[in-house]
């Protein structure tokens, strides 16, 4: 599978046992920006790798925009959070993931 951010395609790749490269903590996500690539662990449930896989998409939208984070808080607290609104978002409005704009297919 490939996201694209910013006019880069992003790989995302599965795989078990994934670990920081920083201190080897296992870790449920990881972007490396120099290759395109996020990493999911794949031992995940579903409903957490989808979380884990908007946190770390926000982490490519900070990098690709140059947004900054509001002092005090650190990339991955915001990630988490944003990764977290996506999910409830998308879960409790379905029809937001395909919505081309067009009024029509809005209900209600
Ligand atoms: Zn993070």
């Amino acid at each position: 599978m490939k996201v694209r951010i910013g006019g880069i395609d992003y790989s995302i790749v599965m795989s078990f046992g994934l670990r920081s490269e920083d201190d080897g903590q296992e870790i449920a996500g990881i972007i490396d920006h120099e290759i395109a690539t996020i990493g999911l662990d794949a031992a995940m449930a579903s409903p957490v790798m989808v979380k884990t896989l908007w946190h770390e998409l926000f982490h490519a939208i900070v990098h690709t925009t140059g947004l900054e984070v509001p002092e005090g808080m650190d990339d991955c607290k915001w990630a988490s959070t944003f990764g977290y609104a996506m999910v409830q978002l998308l879960a409790d409005n379905p029809w937001l993931g395909s919505w081309n704009g067009a009024t029509q297919d809005v209900d209600g």
